[in-house]
């Protein structure tokens, strides 16, 4: 099988610049597979308005254009997360939300024409019962005919039939796209064998996931980045746009192509992580690996990236860094 050996990622003609902000690590639901670090703040919020304010500001100036994607613990829980999206979208950026959407659908409608989509995550250890679950379903499907809607299926081995199911049936007349999400053993990610991070599963149920594909829905909206190539060792390259280049991400994930230890990868500079505790990084990778550049209370201190990173990592695990451009050397 041929391998690749390049990924450039594109939005409108520019590098993709991707941001991932987590504001907040509070989340309610507390799912079995998600660990604590991710949930366990009992603070909706760490800092005062005027440090997210400075800090926002601070990436507008910094990176002039770009997607910013606030994610948590449970973004919706974060106080400030209406004034930030007005910032990013008065500086033109184009903005995404991660949700498991379990707020009343009315908390959204403040961002009608303002984000570019928002990504709802299905998880069904929490939404556990038939009347919880249709009313999601029915929140996600209302919500579509106002907001380009993406949704995760979060591939739970606890409730497996269950949720290969909702893969396979669900509506996507208002969606953007249905994904399926592979969960990943966080504590193994980094490894010496990035075989062990999807530890949650059978070898029957990993075969599976492998064949998943996403399923592209009825609804047209922005999409990022919008032009991806990528270049393999037979010398070939495949460029795909739109929705495909995403997906071309995930598939290099969910197909384990995703090592590219050695490589030079432009995270740091065309991204940004932004830790719910307020600690900075070039990307997800290093957040996890405890490698900061700085806090967002002593801006004055940042360590900010100027040159591309030589990957040390076995496994890049969040399609957020794949999809940053990188490429063999
Ligand atoms: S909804 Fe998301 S952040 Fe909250 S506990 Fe579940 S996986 Fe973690
Ligand atoms: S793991 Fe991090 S450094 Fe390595 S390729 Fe992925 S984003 Fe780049």
């Amino acid at each position: 099988m041929k391998k690749v050996t390049g990924i450039s990622s594109k939005y409108l003609g520019k590098p993709l610049i991707w941001i991932g902000w987590q504001v907040n690590k509070h989340c309610p639901f507390q799912c079995h597979y998600c660990e604590e670090f991710t949930w366990g703040d009992k603070n909706p919020a760490n800092f005062t308005w005027e440090v997210y304010e400075r800090m926002a500001d601070k990436l507008i100036d910094k990176y002039k254009y770009g997607h910013m994607e606030f994610t948590g613990g449970e973004p919706l829980t974060f106080p400030y997360l209406d004034q930030l999206i007005s910032k990013f979208y008065d500086a033109g950026w184009t903005i995404g939300i991660l949700t498991n959407l379990g707020k009343r659908k009315e908390a959204y409608k403040h961002w009608i024409g303002k984000v570019d989509y928002v990504c709802a995550s299905y998880h069904a250890n929490v939404i556990n019962t038939d009347k919880k679950r249709d009313a999601w379903f029915e929140k996600l499907d209302n919500m579509g005919t106002y907001i380009p809607m993406i949704c995760r299926i979060i591939l739970d081995p606890k409730h497996w039939d269950h949720v290969l199911n909702v893969f396979h049936t669900l509506r996507t007349d208002n969606l953007l796209l249905l994904e399926p999400v592979r969960l990943l053993a966080f504590h193994n990610v980094f490894s010496n064998d990035k075989d062990l991070a999807d530890t949650h599963y059978t070898l029957e149920q990993n075969k599976i996931i492998d064949t998943l594909e996403a399923r592209i829905g009825h609804v047209t909206g922005t999409i990022l980045p919008s032009e991806i190539k990528l270049t393999y060792d037979d010398g070939t390259t495949e460029t795909n746009e739109g929705l495909e280049a995403f997906n071309s991400i995930s598939v290099l994930s969910r197909s384990r192509q995703n090592n590219f230890k050695g490589w030079s990868c432009d995270i740091g500079i065309n991204s940004l992580w932004v830790g719910g505790d307020g600690q900075i990084s070039k990307g997800g990778c290093h957040s996890f690996d405890q490698k900061f550049i700085g806090d967002i209370d002593k801006l004055n201190e940042v360590q900010w990236p100027t040159e591309s990173t030589i990957c040390p990592y076995d496994l890049c695990y969040c399609d957020l860094d794949v999809v940053i451009s990188k490429r063999k050397i």
